[in-house]
């Protein structure tokens, strides 16, 4: 039986730990993300391990995982679109300058106070594992290419007016 995570944390306290959180956060409640979700319903899981490398700086790694509902933009259907992500953070205090000084292993992660919202943190995560144009993988999509292709070309847009000189002709 996994266990909901804190909302928030104190990331250095954790770091100076070795602390590991393993459980799950829910998908309800991130809302930047709920307009790309067909369903906010579910859990994420998520496992952190949070440490202090050689270098001295505090990170945080893991894995978050989770099966997102999302609206295939072909068939308009909702459709699973399972995640997940393996995590490399470095904690960069204050001032943004500082991300520079971070090892290349670790993507930057701005800690403005001496607490970490988890959900945020997770939901940018998340956010950027979406694809841009969520569709059905071939062959599960309720509309095929070949639906796509074979439509007949579009002339709507053409000017034809047939009759557009008969007024002119009535006059005379
Ligand atoms: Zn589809």
């Amino acid at each position: 039986m996994s266990n909901q995570l804190p909302k928030t944390v104190d990331p250095y306290r954790l770091a100076g730990a070795g602390a590991k959180l393993d459980g799950e956060l829910p998908l309800v409640g991130m809302i930047r993300l709920a307009p790309r979700l067909e369903s906010s319903k579910g859990m994420i899981g998520v496992q952190l391990e949070f440490g202090v490398d050689t270098s001295n700086t505090k990170f945080i790694k893991g894995s978050l995982s989770a099966v997102l509902q999302l609206g295939c933009q072909r068939c308009m259907e909702p459709m699973s679109y399972p995640v997940n992500l393996k995590l490399a953070l470095g904690m960069v205090m204050g001032n943004a300058d500082n991300v520079r000084l971070l090892p290349d292993c670790f993507e930057p992660l701005l800690i403005e106070a001496d607490s970490l919202d988890l959900t945020e943190m997770v939901e940018d995560e998340l956010l950027l594992a979406l694809p841009i144009v969520p569709v059905h993988s071939q062959g599960s999509c309720a509309v095929t290419l070949e639906d796509v292709c074979d439509q007949p070309p579009d002339h709507s847009s053409e000017t034809r007016r047939p009759f557009a000189h008969l007024s002119d002709l009535m006059k005379s």
